[in-house]
């Protein structure tokens, strides 16, 4: 992964840490174009100052009908000055462009970086879920937002600066009264700027809700029950009381534009005709016409001017904001569960002992599994039974080391899990989820995502998708194995779920894994291609130790062992018939399902 570092690791979240962290990511993208930035501006800050000062000498030189010499060579400083403006705001722009696409880029990988390293626990609570919404690729516009910020704050500065160092030479107090002037209209803006942003921050939850709304909407698989529960109506009510509840505060600010920043701007206006009037007057004592026309210009442009300072410097705190989400997702620090040295080597089917395992999701104080123990022979398959909510999803999550056990062990060929390298465990564990993925890729990659398809070895993958009996799909799709599925990108060819189900399995089986876990495996699928993937699995658990969590009886009864777990523990382990005898619990959920599901 080609991702730039943050060299700077500050502790979690606050403004100050995201400045320094902006800062840092500046540097290290763009030192020398931002010094570039930085010098140009502190000059194009200077130009408007000497323009007000030259577009005076020039007047006054033709009023007073000074040689053709001077009025030639003040035009030409004046054109300099104009030249040199233009050619710096389009080398500043140029800079910050190239910057911004570099930081967005940068910003991107990182987030990318970050996505690919997060733990599956890290997906189950609702903080790091907001985090992950929040954390968007507009991050680097961010950064550097800030930087821009901070420089036209800096650079209208001087400029207001300069200007009224030369109005100040004029005429002192008509400087005075320009500087005061903008000061009415620059407060309002400052707190229509406020309120924006408290409205804009404090509507961030109902935002989520809104666009919850119209994800639901759009979405293929809520479309069903959207017609068959008539929730169009009801989406649409609740869609447009947001709505309209966003409408009415934009309205509020709208007014509050109108009255209290109109009569502040008005105010405003009224002291730079006085300032007008007075450097006016100061023209008629002193004769210097070039000063009135300076006093105009400036009265145009100091407030503008002013304006742009505040609003880059209101910008700051908001781009901050906006930056610190993205820091805190950066910080999000997954516990990962240990993973130690040594490589597991997967030659033989696993040998698995839970030994006196409890667990408890981290956040919460109740113990899903309490101290329980079995063994998942090699080589054989063995069925986890139990209602909903037993904890045998949290069996397998422990046992695929999503999660570290809270006390006890988990062995691997008499050896503690954690011992060894994680990545070396999964490069032989294997498992079909309930909730597996669909993806809209091709055929192949479905089975196997590989970086190119000079990479895929094409007689396994048939070969795999045969065991499933999908290998007529090679044939009947129009691109083979290189036929988009789903719906979501041009020529996809959706599968039922039965298929995307065995085409998941398919997956799980590719690279012939020492562990196999399948949770509710068949639950999509007819019994005649049950039968058929469970045949061709028997060919192939010799070499593997299976696991199926399952609730149908038609899929137990292809396990060699039943282990019932019961509110977390381990109630009775045993044959179907020597459960059917023993067990009372195991009776009642199997006649339970006789009568109401499978028959
Ligand atoms: P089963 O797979 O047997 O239906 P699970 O292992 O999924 O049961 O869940 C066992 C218990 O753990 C349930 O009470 C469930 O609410 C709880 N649980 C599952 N996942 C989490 C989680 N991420 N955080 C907290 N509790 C959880």
């Amino acid at each position: 992964m080609i991702a730039s570092p943050i060299v700077c690791d500050k502790k979690q979240g606050s403004l100050l840490e995201s400045l320094q962290i902006s800062v840092c990511k500046l540097f290290n993208i763009g030192k020398l174009r931002m010094l570039i930035i930085i010098s140009l501006s502190l000059v194009r800050g200077l130009i408007p100052g000497i323009q007000v000062f030259l577009i005076g000498l020039l007047i006054d030189a033709a009023a007073n009908s000074y040689s053709f010499q001077y009025v030639l060579n003040s035009s030409f400083y004046l054109g300099g000055t104009i030249i040199s403006a233009y050619l710096f705001d389009n080398l500043i722009i140029y800079l910050s462009d190239s910057i911004t696409i570099d930081l967005s880029k940068d910003v991107d990988f990182d987030i990318v970086d970050k996505l690919c390293n997060l733990e599956v626990q890290q997906f189950e609570t609702e903080e790091t879920y907001d985090l992950i919404q929040r954390a968007d690729n507009s991050t680097g516009l961010h950064i550097f937002g800030l930087f821009d910020s901070i420089r036209s704050t800096i650079q209208s500065g001087i400029t207001i600066f300069s200007i009224t160092l030369v109005i100040w030479s004029w005429n002192p107090f008509v400087a005075i009264m320009l500087i005061v002037a903008p000061v009415p209209s620059a407060i309002a803006t400052l707190k229509i700027q406020t309120m924006a942003y408290t409205i804009d921050y404090n509507r961030a939850s109902d935002r989520r809700v809104v666009s919850y709304y119209r994800s639901l909407l759009m979405s293929d698989s809520a479309r069903k029950e959207i017609i068959l529960f008539k929730y169009a109506d009801i989406l649409r009510e609740r869609y447009s009381v947001l709505q309209k509840e966003f409408q009415f505060q934009d309205l509020k600010i709208a007014k509050y534009n109108f009255t209290i920043a109109g009569s502040l701007g008005f105010i405003s206006i009224i002291a730079i005709i006085v300032a007008i009037v007075l450097g006016a007057r100061s023209t008629l004592e002193s004769g210097n016409v070039g000063a009135l026309a300076g006093y105009i210009s400036a009265s145009t442009s100091i407030g503008p001017l002013m304006l742009a300072a505040l609003v880059g410097f209101m910008g700051l705190h908001q781009h901050l904001l906006y930056i610190s989400n993205w820091v805190a997702f950066l910080k999000l620090n997954p516990k990962t569960p240990k993973s130690g040295d040594i490589p597991y080597k997967g030659s033989d089917p696993a040998s698995i002992e839970f030994r006196n395992v409890s667990f408890t999701y981290p956040g919460t104080s109740y113990k899903v599994l309490n101290n329980i123990s079995f063994k998942l022979e090699a080589g054989k398959t063995t069925a986890l039974v139990g209602l909903n909510g037993a904890g045998k999803t949290t069996i397998i999550k422990l046992l695929l080391r999503f999660y570290e056990p809270t006390s006890g062990a988990i062995f691997l060929d008499g050896r503690d899990i954690s011992e060894y390298s994680r990545d070396t465990l999964y490069q032989h564990f294997s498992a079909l989820f309930q909730d597996f993925v669909k993806y809209d890729r091709s055929l192949a990659d479905n089975v196997l995502f590989t970086s190119s398809s000079d990479d895929r070895d094409v007689d396994r993958i048939l070969k795999t998708l045969s065991m499933v009996g999908l290998k007529y799909l090679a044939n009947l799709l129009p691109y083979g194995l290189d036929t988009m599925l789903g719906r979501r990108f041009e020529n996809g060819q959706q599968l039922s779920i039965g298929q995307w189900q065995r085409l998941a399995m398919a997956r799980a089986l590719y690279k012939s894994p020492s562990l196999l876990i399948l949770d509710e495996p068949t639950a999509s699928v007819d019994a005649i291609s049950e039968n058929s993937i469970f045949d061709a699995m028997s060919q192939l658990s010799r070499n593997m130790t299976t696991v199926i969590v399952a609730h149908r009886f038609t899929t137990i009864a292809h396990s060699d062992k039943i282990i019932v777990i019961k509110d977390g523990t381990v109630h009775a382990i045993g044959s179907h018939t020597e459960l059917l005898e023993q067990s009372e619990f195991y009776r009642k959920i199997f006649y339970a399902q006789v009568h109401y599901h499978d028959y």
